[in-house]
């Protein structure tokens, strides 16, 4: 997996500065000094909602079917968020 570059420069970005972008709406590049608007692509927002989707049957099957502790489910499910904020950084992208 790729991760992205300023679209102006091509200046490859690190995992940590991917991160740190994440949160916010714009990037300005530190070699270039060019804004550019900081998007999800689509895999992103597939992964997103498949992330949920697969949360949300975690929780509704243990609520339903198994009635006992919650410890399991709460570590699937932390887990599962765990990977999904691993993975977003691959799935930002900028735009000029
Ligand atoms: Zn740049």
């Amino acid at each position: 997996m790729k991760l992205v570059q300023c679209p102006y420069c091509k200046k490859n970005l690190t995992y940590v500065e991917v991160c740190f972008i994440n949160s916010k709406d714009n990037y300005l590049c530190p070699v270039c000094k060019e804004n550019s608007s900081v998007v999800v692509n689509k895999n992103g927002r597939t992964l997103s909602a498949i992330t949920l989707i697969i949360s949300c049957a975690i929780v509704s099957i243990c609520f339903l079917f198994l009635r006992r502790g919650i410890f399991w489910p709460t570590i699937l499910i932390t887990l599962i968020f765990a990977a999904f904020f691993i993975l977003v950084p691959f799935f930002i992208e900028l735009e000029k």
